[in-house]
Order: structure tokens, then sequence, then C-alpha cells
């Protein structure tokens, strides 16, 4: 009799968009605005900072504490505990991870068990729905939706109160948000996350709160921790990346945070899967934090300069794909910038498959004849909703002001061809 060679939890979750768009981007010679990430150099001080660890002795190449170590785990305590109002303990309520991708799987799995519910707002990053079913967990789903208007905007996109309340049941473990969003930008208003606590609090479920973008917020939007409110601290995990905060994605050093009780057991997957991070980025980490503790809230800071550089690139995006025609919603924060393509008519290449849905089909042409690539965003729903979503595609802004002039020529040709 043939056996499966795979784990059943690995059924439906062997697909992911990043895998798939990234080789194709990299096959074809495309102005690359699909996946996350700077193609400019992080700031001197941290690259210095990386550079000292390294040359810093022998134990910058050995392991460290489990947890993280000694230096970023304080500096993370304290920096935050000022932030979100409330005192966190370095070697209790913060764990070090492989960037924030490990925070969300270690919450998961320590957290949902088979059976319970875990509520995710759509759209929502990919990973979210795979991880809440390898923990055995079952994904609800309630989605943002547009409220329209001519100049759209990421604060159009909002959740409807009734509904959300709908979806807790008595399985309910988790509410999972990502403020600012990852595709939107949205950003959470104090209103709007105190309707999200209220709920945490009456059915007493646990809010993991993904806010890798913290710092990059534009017009004026302000973001604000879910932890902070009144009765969260207890109840939220909040998860942070390094790669996101410093531009140095490929480092993969991020956290997570918490209530010791929750914690503890975040830790006990950690320590039985990956034990610790490599130690000379951490210590890098841990010394980006100190200048930018050091600096907060003046012009220097890194956390400043960085959304004032990537609000010009937003602007600039956003000009660009209207010349094309195509419609884009305007990011409150993050680095990604969605635009409509409903309008727009193209000639999907034969070995795409009309079965696809449209933005997948449109990047597919996107990358292929015209050398641009940017993700789908029917690519961040779940099956039920991702036919109502298809008429988006994500560019990344968080480029070279070359590589957003060479998308602009693209943009332009094709305008002017139309
Ligand atoms: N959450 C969101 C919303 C993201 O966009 C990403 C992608 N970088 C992650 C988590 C994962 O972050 P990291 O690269 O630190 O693992
Ligand atoms: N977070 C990044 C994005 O949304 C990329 C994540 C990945 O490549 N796995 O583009």
């Amino acid at each position: 009799m043939s056996r499966q060679i795979h784990a059943r939890r690995l059924d439906g979750v062997d697909k992911n968009i990043w895998i798939e768009f990234t080789q194709l981007a990299a096959d074809y010679d495309v102005v690359n605005l699909g996946q996350g990430f700077p193609d400019f150099a992080p700031p001197k001080f941290i690259q210095d900072a990386f550079g000292k660890a390294v040359s810093g002795g022998c134990l910058m190449h050995q392991y460290t504490r489990a947890f993280g170590h000694p230096s970023l785990v304080t500096i993370l305590a304290k920096f935050f505990g000022q932030v979100v109002g409330h005192e966190i303990n370095p070697l209790d309520d913060v764990l070090v991870t492989v960037g924030a991708y490990q925070a969300l799987f270690c919450t998961f799995q320590a957290l949902v068990d088979e059976g319970d519910e875990v509520i995710i707002i759509e759209p929502f990053f990919d990973c979210y729905q795979p991880m809440v079913k390898m923990a055995g967990g079952t994904p609800v789903f309630v989605p943002l939706r547009p409220s329209g208007g001519s100049n759209p905007s990421s604060a159009d996109w909002v959740l409807s109160a009734e509904e959300l309340a709908s979806k807790f049941t008595a399985k309910t473990k988790a509410i999972i948000i990502n403020t600012p969003n990852n595709p939107i930008g949205k950003v959470y208003k104090t209103e709007e996350l105190q309707v999200i606590a209220d709920l945490c609090i009456q059915h007493n479920v646990v809010c993991i709160s993904d806010e890798v973008y913290e710092w990059l917020t534009y017009d004026g939007a302000k973001h604000v921790k879910i932890a902070s409110l009144p009765g969260m601290w207890e109840r939220t995990v909040t998860i942070g990346s390094a790669g996101k905060t410093f531009s140095a994605t490929g480092w993969k050093v991020g956290w997570a945070m918490g209530s010791s009780h929750i914690m503890k057991h975040l830790k006990t997957v950690h320590q039985n899967s990956i034990y610790h991070c490599p130690t000379a980025a951490q210590v890098a980490v841990a010394a980006g934090f100190q200048t930018e503790y050091e600096r907060f809230g003046s012009p220097e800071s890194y956390f400043k300069q960085l959304p004032a550089m990537l609000n010009h690139k937003r602007n600039k995006l956003a000009a660009c794909l209207q010349s094309a025609g195509l419609q884009p919603t305007l990011p409150e924060g993050g680095y990604f910038m969605i635009a409509d393509i409903s309008s727009i008519s193209f000639d999907s290449d034969d070995s795409v498959s009309q079965d696809e849905p449209l933005d997948f089909r449109f990047v597919k042409w996107l990358i292929k004849k015209k050398g641009l690539a940017a993700i789908p965003v029917s690519a961040f729903y779940s099956a039920e909703h991702s036919k109502e979503f298809q008429n988006y595609v994500r560019f990344c802004f968080t480029k070279e002001d070359s590589t957003l002039y060479a998308a602009e020529e693209i943009l332009k040709k094709w305008g002017s061809e139309k």
C-alpha cells in the first residue's frame, strides 16, 4: 500500500506568492517593484554597527542567550517600554526571532490548538493563513472594504464593527491585525483599534499585532500600538522587524513582545526549534536601537528620516501610475501601494491559464511584456474572497530613485502607446 510522504498539515499550503513571483522577476530583466525590500543600502550607522559586531571578538561568532542577546532585549524593552507606556521586562517579556516571520510562527504554534479559530482581517500578509493551518487552527476571515471616492486612500478601507463582532465565537482564540497594513498601507486609528480591543477583552481573545512597518507613516497618520490601550498589554503579542526598521531585510532579526504569561509559551516553541538567532546581527540591531533611543523624536532619527524619504517616493509612484491610467490608492503607511487595473486592457500571454485570477494574469503580462514586476493583490485574500479583489496589483516604493525613474519610463511609454 502506498503511504503518503508528507504530513497532512502541509495540505493546501504548498503555494507561495514570493517563491513564484520572485523567480519570475529574476527570469526576466525587470524593473522590480514586486517583493518588498529596499534596493538601497541600510544607513551607515547600522552597517558600521554590524562591522563592529563581527570584529568584536570570538564570542560574537558563538551561541548566545536563547531568547535574545542581553544587549538587544535590554534596549528593546527600554525603547518600546517608553512607546507602549508599559514597563517591559527584558528577560521575561521579549523574544528575539529570525525575522518577524519566526515571531509569527512561534506565536501561532504556541497559542493555537486543533479546532481553535483565528480571525484574520483581509487583505492580510499571506503567511498568516498557512501558519494558522499548520498549527491546526481554522482561519476565519473578515474583510476591510473600500468605501470608494475619487481620490482613493488606504483610510477608505474599513472594517464593519458588526461584521467583525459576528466572527467572534466560543472557539475564537486569537485575532491578528497588521498596522500599517501590507498590502494596502492602512494605519488603524485609535477608535478602530478600540473596537477590536473591546471584542478581545469581551471574548477573552489574544491579539497578535504585526507592526513591522511601525515607523513608516505619512500625511500625519499616527501609528498606535493596540498593546497600549487599557487592558490590552496582558493579551497582546506585538511583533516587529529590524529588516523593516533599519532597511536590512536580509539580516532577519525580529521580535515578539508581550506579557510573560504569553511569552513563556512562544519561548517553548523557540527553544525547541531555532534556539537562538545569529549573535552579531543581534548585537548590531541593539546598537542601532541604542543610537535611535538617544535621538528619539529628533530630526536626525532614522525613524523620521526614512518615512520622509519614502514619502517622496510614494508621491512619485502615485503620479507615475496615474499617468499610465492605473488608479492608485494612496497608502497612509508601509512601503506598498495598490492600484486598480480594471480599466486596463492587456493581452494575457498564451502560457498563462485563463483560469488564473485577473491580477495574476496582469502581473505576468507586466513582467514578461513590459519588464516591470509587481505583486497580485488577490494573493493577500482567502480563496473565498479573492475573486472580489482581483482588480488590484501591489507596487513597492522602497526603491532607489533610479529604479522608480526606470518604472516611470516604462509606464510613460505604455501610457503613450495606448
Ligand atoms: N509581516 C509583514 C506584514 C510583512 O510584510 C513581512 C515581510 N517582510 C513580515 C511580517 C516578515 O518580516 P521579516 O522579513 O522580518 O521576517
Ligand atoms: N514582506 C515582503 C513583501 O511583502 C516579502 C516577503 C517575502 O519575500 N517572503 O513584499
